[in-house]
């Protein structure tokens, strides 16, 4: 049941929140515009500042000023905002003497006089266009159409595929047995995979071969079989270690080699009562939103892919030719806390979600849910401190460590982002999966209480559990440990905990390593390595002698194995 709403004259209404943090002669806005109205296809958001405010630089948009009048206009990947929507943007500015926030907003012309307030929406101030906005029936559509035969979460009552490739790497490593029957993800990473092609890791077993064995592994019983799809035209555009085969302008190949062959086997009657969970693209749609021009953590790469759409087109496609298969569970990969935590890079990761999800030929119902953390190192949970504590007079958002973001953790965030998504208009029944393979973090490091309370930092770094150098850190993290062992409905919200990326396979070499896989070398696997923008120039934090990513690195797994939080016995 499509909801075509085609509005006759198009209902305007706006309310816009605009928040500020300031420190005395600068600042930095983030701003909010909620669609009162008929959806909007290109917005540009007017105002006038009172005092002597420039905008510096902005984010999100783009902007001009004159005198105190400032108009943004809407980058690429927030350009429209369904009804009840709401995009985001922000900026940094300058001033000398007060800053007072301006009073008047202007959408496409027409002053804002909505409420930002939830559930306020079709507020009054719209003369002539009463019961337009918060139009029944638009986001939030109770039920799932098309999702006939799923149930609700996959994980529950159901035993999760063990890849016997990954489980004998594992049991191949002094104490690996008793982990070695965790399930952990498939992964497709290139068109040869679908086949089996014999790599270090994957060993010869083909999309089919995992499935026929799924089918084996599951008798009578439900099972989920859990695969990664992971092949983008352009793939890995801010990093260089799973840069993959396809060139940035190949979505036709991704298309018609990759994703086609794929849905043609899952679709196969044999395995219609297993149920299929993919992890769509890991890092892909994150990237454009937050390494793109604009930002100093722009890389050109990922502004190719913003401009050329092949990331949000191939993100649809998979979406969309997958989610018609009654039996395939979506789940979008949303980055992490330590990534997607911050307000300007929060509501526009929604906004590109959804933008990708009614892109060629998808539709939101194609979406199950989302998984956070896919092969990162953020910890689930941090116990001894959290967003809204005050420590010798500064609050933890203040820390170096957690450096304004509003999460201190996977689990807080993926349970925000979850309300942050159905109010973006996914459906209100989507699930989160957590990726927990490598976010334990224990070992003798492991702090058992908070820190010092004689400054901020003190108390951040004394009680953290991640012992990352930084948390923009990805590969190989020395320190970390096998997390929670994969649980189904472990907390509201979330669908369960996985372990996706598969403990032990490397996430790229720690030098230069000829490999005929697309596979390059980037410095943040190279211990030596002192950082770019991206990790605020902070060092690797990687282990040494690692080999390409996805091969078999023995060293990481014992480490994983000793770290383990909870341990393993
Ligand atoms: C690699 C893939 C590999 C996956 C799982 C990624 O970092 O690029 O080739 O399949 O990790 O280990």
């Amino acid at each position: 049941m499509a909801v075509t709403s085609a509005p006759a004259a198009a209902a305007t209404g706006c309310a816009v929140d605009y928040q500020v943090n300031d420190w005395g002669s600068g600042f930095t806005a983030n701003v909010s515009i909620k669609n009162l109205g008929d959806p909007v296809n290109n917005w540009t958001l007017g105002w006038s500042f009172a005092g002597n405010q420039q905008v510096t630089n902005l984010w999100n948009g783009s902007h001009t000023q004159s005198g105190g009048n400032v108009s943004v206009s809407n980058a690429g990947h927030n350009a429209s905002i369904a009804s009840n929507g709401t995009v985001t943007f922000g900026f940094n500015g300058s001033y000398s003497g007060t800053n007072a926030k301006p009073t008047t907003f202007s959408l496409n012309g027409v002053v804002c006089n909505g409420s930002t307030d939830p559930g306020e929406p079709g507020e009054p101030g719209e003369p002539g266009e009463p019961g337009e906005p918060g139009e029944p029936g638009e986001p939030g559509n109770p039920g799932n159409p098309g999702n006939g035969d799923r149930v609700d979460n996959p994980y529950v009552g159901a035993d999760v595929y063990v890849n016997p490739v990954w489980s004998a790497n594992a049991a191949g490593e002094p104490g690996g047995a008793a982990v070695a029957n965790e399930p952990t993800g498939v992964w497709l990473d290139r068109i040869s995979a679908i086949e089996g092609n014999n790599s270090p890791t994957t060993g010869n077993m083909g999309l089919r071969d995992h499935l026929d064995e799924a089918v084996e592994q599951a008798g009578d019983d439900p099972l989920v079989f859990q695969v990664v799809i992971y092949n983008l035209p352009g793939r890995d555009c801010s990093a260089l270690a799973s840069n993959g085969e396809l060139g940035p302008e190949e979505l036709d190949r991704y298309e018609s080699e990759y994703i086609d062959p794929i849905a043609e086997i899952m679709a196969d009657p044999a395995y219609a009562d297993l149920r299929i969970v993919t992890t769509i693209e890991i890092d892909s749609l994150p990237n454009l939103v937050t390494n793109v021009s604009g930002r100093p953590t722009a890389v050109d790469e990922c502004d190719t892919m913003l401009a050329n759409g092949n990331y949000v087109n191939g993100v649809g496609y998979a979406l969309a030719q997958l989610g018609a298969i009654p039996n395939v569970y979506n789940y979008i990969d949303a980055g992490h806390h330590g990534w997607i935590g911050w307000e300007d890079n929060f509501g526009p990761s929604a906004d590109i979600f959804y933008e990708a999800a009614n892109a060629n030929g998808a539709s939101p119902d194609d979406v199950h849910g989302f998984i956070a953390n896919t092969a990162n190192y953020s910890a689930l949970k941090e116990d001894h401190f959290a967003i809204g504590q005050t420590v010798n007079g500064q609050q933890v958002r203040q820390s170096s460590w957690v450096d304004w973001n509003n999460y201190v953790d996977e689990l807080s965030f993926a349970q925000a982002l979850r309300q942050e998504l159905v109010s973006t208009g996914f459906d209100s029944g989507i699930g989160m999966l957590i990726d927990t393979s490598r976010n334990g973090w224990g070992g003798a490091a492991r702090p058992t209480g908070p820190g010092p309370t004689t400054s901020v930092d003190a108390y951040v770094e004394g009680g953290r559990y991640d012992r990352r150098i930084h948390p923009g850190n990805w590969c190989n993290q020395a320190g970390a440990g096998l997390g929670e062992r994969p649980t189904a409905a472990p907390e509201p919200g979330i669908d369960a905990y996985v372990w996706m990326k598969p403990p032990g396979e490397s996430d790229g070499s720690s030098s230069l390593i000829d490999n005929d896989e697309g596979k390059g070398f980037d410095r943040m696997c190279d211990p030596t390595y002192t950082g770019n923008p991206r990790n605020n120039n902070h060092m690797s934090g990687a282990l040494a002698n690692a080999p390409v990513s996805g091969h078999w690195f023995p060293a990481q797994f014992q480490e994983l194995l000793r770290n383990a939080y909870p341990p393993v016995s």
